[in-house]
């Protein structure tokens, strides 16, 4: 398209060295000699270009305010296992179904939308809070509310307080439920006690936190809880745009036999309709039919903001999380989610991943390159785990002496236990280095921490962890032995 000979061109790359047929690709680095060479101006396409106009120009779309009305709001559950996330879910929906699912475990995410008064609200239930940080850190913002479960017998457990971290790091109101209020054992007053001492105040204490009773069996305070979804809504005023193409995000996806792909997607923004061209993460597709979540045989033609459907028509199944778009062309959807999957194998192979660790936030902080908040702070978080309540409050007793006037180190979660899959989740989305306090990470943990680049750094003497906070601080930190 240069209008050069063939073998001009050959020639001049053969004095780069490089042999070449007339078919061949030539990398941006050559192609950009060869022009210079030639003296053409030279356009370079890269394959990135595509997707970047494309996606970066719906990312950017600023809805017209007119056209922007009321959406329902989205709510996760989040809790402690077995402290009635799935029963009162099901009660939600009118539907019993904790007897019938295998091992009475919830394997899969579900979601729904469900109809109250004139109102609706949609659910996503995620197996566990690591399910809902993941979507976090692939940049998808499902969740407008979080619903804490906590069962009124046992108060505030372990899994509890990670749910509690989780959803203060995802930045959205949280509604607690205090559930089980029907069995003898229930003590709400202790667990209201419990939920100040993590930092919820409820609003029957003068705190901003609505604590709902509820008994999933009974059903008692299930319809204050809707309500207070509601209530919680409309302060917030989440809105959309249901006239513009879909954006949203795949919560799950599997291959069925039958119907090849069914991918469980809900609407951030606009409409999804039947028909639509869809790219999510390196799959692509035109949506042949949309099913209802709660009736299955439901057919839909439309899905507006806020709304959890099962989709066909992608060519393979998204990975959960991924975000989606409609554009209006399959060969571009096409080209981008190939690219994506080419470049995903490539970094695979390469080990490609953004590093969180103390030398590398201490790295940054030295080049000026970390983004501070409006006054200028910049925050080094750290999740701390630790073998006793004790050592975490030694800890966290040094970390306050610290001062320095622009970095403040930021405690997410400071819990006892091991480092868990959901603490390097949450670690790797909120950009986290973990310490581990006389505590190991487990098996899944380190090989997901190696996998994400999240350090986990242990130590046994507490002095060690705010000194080296201090040399980091400095710039004196040396790497690990
Ligand atoms: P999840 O692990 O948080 O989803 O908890 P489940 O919903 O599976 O509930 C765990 C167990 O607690 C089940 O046996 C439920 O029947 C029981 N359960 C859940 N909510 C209540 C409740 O409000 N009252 C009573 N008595 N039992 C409940």
């Amino acid at each position: 398209a240069s209008g050069l000979p063939v073998q001009a061109v050959q020639r001049t790359l053969m004095s780069y060295g490089q042999m070449v047929t007339i078919n061949a690709m030539l990398d941006a680095e050559t192609a950009e000699l060869l022009a210079a060479e030639h003296g053409i101006d030279l356009n370079i396409k890269t394959p990135e270009s595509i997707e970047d106009t494309l996606i970066a120009e719906i990312e950017d779309m600023v809805d017209d305010p007119d056209q922007l009305s009321e959406r329902p709001p989205v709510v996760t559950f989040l809790g402690h296992v077995d402290h009635g996330k799935t029963s009162l879910l099901d009660k939600i929906i009118g539907l019993d179904v904790v007897s019938g699912e295998a091992g009475g475990i919830t394997q899969h995410i579900r979601a729904y939308i469900v109809d109250k008064g004139e109102k609706q609200i949609a659910f996503v239930d995620t197996p566990g809070h690591e399910a809902f940080t993941e979507m976090r850190a692939r940049g998808a913002n499902v969740t407008d509310i979080a619903v804490l479960i906590v069962a009124a017998d046992d108060g505030i457990m372990p899994q509890t307080e990670e749910a509690i971290s989780h959803a203060k790091a995802a930045n959205v109101p949280i509604i607690v439920a205090l559930n089980k209020m029907d069995v003898p054992g229930a003590n709400p007053e202790k667990a209201l006690q419990q939920l100040s001492q993590h930092g919820l105040l409820p609003a029957e204490w003068g705190g901003d936190v609505e604590v709902v009773k509820t008994s999933a069996i009974t059903g008692e305070g299930v319809d204050t809880l809707l309500e207070t979804i509601l209530l919680t809504s409309e302060i917030h005023e989440y809105t959309a745009n249901p006239s513009r193409n879909a954006v949203g995000v795949c919560l799950e996806a599997e291959q069925e036999s039958d119907r090849g792909v069914l991918a469980k997607l809900i609407v951030n923004n606009g409409s999804l309709k039947v028909g639509d061209v869809v790219v999510c993460g390196s799959t692509y597709g035109r949506v042949k039919a949309m099913y209802d979540t709660l009736n299955p045989r439901k057919r839909l033609d439309v899905a507006p903001p806020s709304t959890p459907v099962n989709v066909t028509g992608f060519d393979e199944a998204p990975a959960a999380g991924e975000k989606f778009y409609v554009l209006e062309d399959i060969a571009d959807a096409r080209e981008i989610a190939e690219m994506r999957a080419s470049r995903s194998r490539e970094q695979h192979l390469g080990g490609h991943t953004v590093k969180v660790s103390f030398e590398d936030f201490q790295a940054r902080l030295q080049s000026g390159n970390l983004a501070g908040d409006d006054a200028g702070i910049v925050y080094l978080n750290i999740i701390l785990r630790a073998d006793t309540r004790g050592s975490i409050e030694a800890i966290q007793k040094e970390l306050d002496k610290l001062d320095h006037p622009e970095v403040k180190v930021r405690v997410m979660q400071a819990t006892v236990g091991g480092v868990t899959v959901a603490d390097v989740t949450l670690a790797s989305a909120s950009d986290a280095v973990i310490v581990a306090f006389n505590v190991i990470p487990d098996e899944a943990a380190r090989s997901l921490a190696d996998d994400r680049g999240v350090e986990v750094r242990r130590y046994n003497i507490i002095y060690k962890v705010t000194e080296d906070i201090k040399l980091l601080l400095e710039g004196q930190l040396r790497p690990e032995s």
